[in-house]
């Protein structure tokens, strides 16, 4: 294998199984990268090293004995540090989980645990999976490998960058308004939000119950479709995991696209579309017209009310499922002459400015008398985007839009005006209000060379055609075009 060639899930296999390199050979050498470039980077929170090579150990032994591998053999991977992992320690990027350390594995976790993969560690993300830069982590903002002085996008930054400057084969991320999409976008690596309820998000600390999904990053399409394998499919441990079957994506990848019917969605390229996005995304459209697929226009036409509907919502369940950070169970606790003073203080020191600023959001839209006039009407907006999607799947097989309207932006351009920030998600609320799946794949550079991506939606659980789609675009983009 060159120095130059990133490792892949089969690549990794094929040494490990001509004992060209052994799992912990892999391992060490991904943790020098990581030495060489964390730094820098800060894509990483907390190494995990014990449990990498023990889980390396375990596959090496099973190749002496010559038995079968398991499907993740041996694959470097880095998990966002919002999902739980026993026994190393999860922040969720903010101060008041600064020392928490699970007593157990989310469900994804334990199923790449299963799989063979080896955990190097944590990955810096927005607090709580709050925000699009990654500059609302408490350990300070990832910077952007492709430029250094650009954000990697967020909340799951540290995951999407540690996939592009190879510091790990594929990650973890989580997206519940845009998270591993956007940030694969400017990080010029593929990201794959999964239909909800399609990965269990057992031990995912929550954001927002309704609209949380956790998902892969990898360098190709086909090493995210063989993650989505392992860690997909129902559990009895959350409620709204889905008893769906679940396909051999890295098998289904392979059909063809043939035939397919793309729907270009008018209301993702209008004015707030950066000319040197549109470009690489409306070629990646003309590469699949060459591939047999065929274009049709649409119109989705409650697109404009998402954002607003989406921050209702979000918050509202933030300001919930963050109650439970009082001191007295979880993480911090700063010291208070009163149980309320102890509740204050401890929430004052432990949060950040964005993590308030949504709790407060959200208790004011829940409040008696703004109920109706808030969360009421966001819920009904939410089920008129939905049916957006559903009318729009009658007419086509997927949606093509860009995944964000601008490339990677300047570190500290936005956080003056948090309204700026949220309105830059606007691609990606819709489909996570919709609870569809959707993937970011990489489809070309702006002259400056940034990476942009291209979003591909589907109808609930057709996964395996977001993948194919995707798959196709990577192809082309590799052609260059
Ligand atoms: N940028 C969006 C937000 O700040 C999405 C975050 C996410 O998907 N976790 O809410």
């Amino acid at each position: 294998m060159s120095a130059s060639a990133p490792w892949t899930v089969p690549s990794v296999r094929a040494a490990l199984l001509a004992k060209k390199i052994s799992a912990r050979e892999l391992a060490a050498e991904f943790y020098a990268r990581i030495e060489r470039r964390n730094s820098e980077l800060n894509a990483f929170l907390t190494l995990s090293p014990e449990r990498a090579y023990a889980q390396a150990d375990r596959i090496d032994a099973t190749v002496a004995r010559g038995e079968d591998l398991p499907a993740l053999a041996g694959v470097p991977i880095a998990i966002k540090d919002v999902i739980s992992t026993r026994g190393i320690r999860t922040t969720c990027a903010s101060k008041i989980l600064e020392n928490y350390v699970p007593p157990y594995d989310a469900t994804a976790v334990e199923r790449l645990d299963a799989a063979g993969a080896v955990f190097l560690g944590k990955t810096n993300c927005d607090e709580f999976a709050m925000g699009g830069s990654n500059e609302n982590s408490a350990y300070g903002p990832v910077r952007n490998p492709a430029a250094l002085d650009r954000v990697p996008g967020g909340s799951s930054g540290g995951s999407a960058a540690a996939v592009a400057a190879d510091l790990t084969v594929a990650s973890l991320g989580t997206d519940t308004g845009g998270s591993i999409r956007q940030p694969g976008s400017f990080c010029g690596v593929s990201g794959l939000m999964p239909t909800y309820g399609r990965v269990s998000r057992y031990g995912l600390v929550a954001f927002a119950s309704s609209l949380d999904k956790i998902g892969p990053f990898a360098k190709s399409v086909a090493d995210a479709a063989r993650i989505l394998s392992v860690i997909a499919g129902h559990d009895p441990s959350d409620s709204t995991s889905a008893a769906v079957s679940v396909p051999d994506y890295g098998v289904e990848i392979e059909q063809p696209i043939e035939g397919l019917r793309i729907g270009v969605p008018e209301e993702y390229f209008g004015d707030g579309l950066d000319p040197e996005v549109r470009r690489p995304v409306e070629s990646g459209i003309a590469q699949l017209e060459k591939l047999g697929c065929r274009r049709i226009p649409l119109k989705m036409p409650h697109t404009g009310y998402a954002i607003a509907a989406y921050y209702i919502i979000a918050t509202a369940e933030a300001s919930s499922n963050l109650a439970r950070y009082d001191g007295v169970r979880y993480g911090l606790r700063a010291p208070g002459a009163t149980l309320t003073e102890m509740y204050r203080q401890t929430r004052d020191r432990g949060f950040g400015a964005e993590v308030k600023r949504r709790i407060m959001l959200g208790t004011y839209a829940l409040s008696a008398g703004y109920y109706d006039a808030y969360y009421l009407r966001a819920q009904k907006v939410r089920t008129l985007i939905a049916r957006d999607f559903s009318d729009a799947f009658q007419k086509v097989d997927a949606i093509i839009t860009p995944t964000a309207p601008t490339p990677a932006f300047r570190l500290g351009e936005k956080t003056a005006d948090p309204l700026q920030m949220y309105l830059a998600d606007i691609y990606t609320v819709t489909g996570s209000l919709a609870g569809v799946p959707g993937i970011s794949v990489p489809c070309g550079k702006t002259p400056a060379g940034l990476p942009v991506g291209m979003q591909i939606l589907a109808p609930h659980f057709a996964e395996s055609r977001v993948l194919q789609i995707a798959r196709a675009v990577e192809a082309a983009t590799e052609r260059g075009n």
